[in-house]
């Protein structure tokens, strides 16, 4: 069935009035008309099962049918991500979504290339929002990732909460299976670096943040590559990439 995600505050209406791109969605892309049922969702873990009231070029109708929570599975993960070269950060924000990233905040350190000024930035936040939104839709997630302002390397080290804090080293350090205990954390936080990869003093601030360095091994995987490979490996041993829907997780628990 379709899906659509739509402002939080439409959706506690009867009667929901279309967004302009739901509304072109259907009509033009997808060709639906009157009658058809879909599912519209606000992001937030309220779906509802709605059918098309009307539709013409300029407006949409929706009545709700059934409405529902859905909680979200994933387990939590930031993934505190350097700025990549370019649109690199698309992938990174498309495949995240897919694989259960909760939240992304992408990070400007010493090393990092691009520099983005406030209308840039949010340009570029527009974008963003909108992939995620996107990815969201297409792997049937029902809660859409957080995506947090672009901030200094410290201000992001500083205002990171989770239990479980990783930093991707290529240097001299430990591997991911002997930085994990047996027991479930609340939640996980992956740094990663930019293309040039961290300066030492960089590093050491994030060691006393709480972070502490993991290898990947004698491979130097690319900024894109290195957070969304840790980030399957603990969705998979934590969260919702090993379980068959439906099913409750087997292996480490809280
Ligand atoms: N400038 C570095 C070099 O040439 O040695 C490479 C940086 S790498 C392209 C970008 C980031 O990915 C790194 O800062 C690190 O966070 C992560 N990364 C890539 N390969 C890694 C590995 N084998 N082990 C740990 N982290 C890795």
């Amino acid at each position: 069935m379709h899906r659509f995600f739509v402002p939080p505050k439409t959706l506690g209406q009867e009667q929901i009035d279309l967004p302009e791109e739901v509304v072109h969605h259907l009509g033009k892309v997808l060709r639906i008309g009157v009658g058809q049922i879909v599912l519209l969702l606000d992001g937030l873990g309220e779906v509802c099962l709605c059918r098309i009231e009307q539709l013409d070029k300029r407006r949409g109708l929706a009545s709700v049918l059934e409405r529902w929570n859905e909680p979200e599975t994933a387990w939590p993960i930031d993934l505190l991500q350097a700025l990549p070269k370019g649109d690199k950060l698309d992938l990174v924000l498309q495949k995240g979504t897919e694989l259960g990233i909760t939240t992304f905040t992408p990070l400007v350190s010493g090393r990092s290339i691009p520099r983005l000024d406030e209308q840039r930035e949010a340009k570029r936040r527009q974008r963003w929002e909108r992939i995620i939104q996107e990815a969201a839709r297409q792997c049937r997630r029902p809660r859409l990732p957080q995506l947090s302002p672009v901030q200094e390397l410290e201000k992001a080290l500083g205002g990171c909460s989770a239990e479980l804090k990783v930093m991707l080293w290529e240097g001299d350090c430990p591997p991911l299976s002997e930085v994990l205990g047996t027991t479930r954390p609340e939640s996980a936080a992956i740094l990663v670096g930019p293309e040039g990869g961290f300066s030492c003093q960089e590093a050491d601030t994030a060691r006393q943040s709480g972070f502490t360095p993991v290898s990947l091994g004698p491979r130097i995987l690319r900024t894109e590559t290195a957070g969304l490979a840790v980030a399957s490996i603990l969705q998979y041993i934590f969260g919702d990439l090993g379980i068959a829907p439906g099913r409750s997780k087997p292996g480490p628990q809280p």
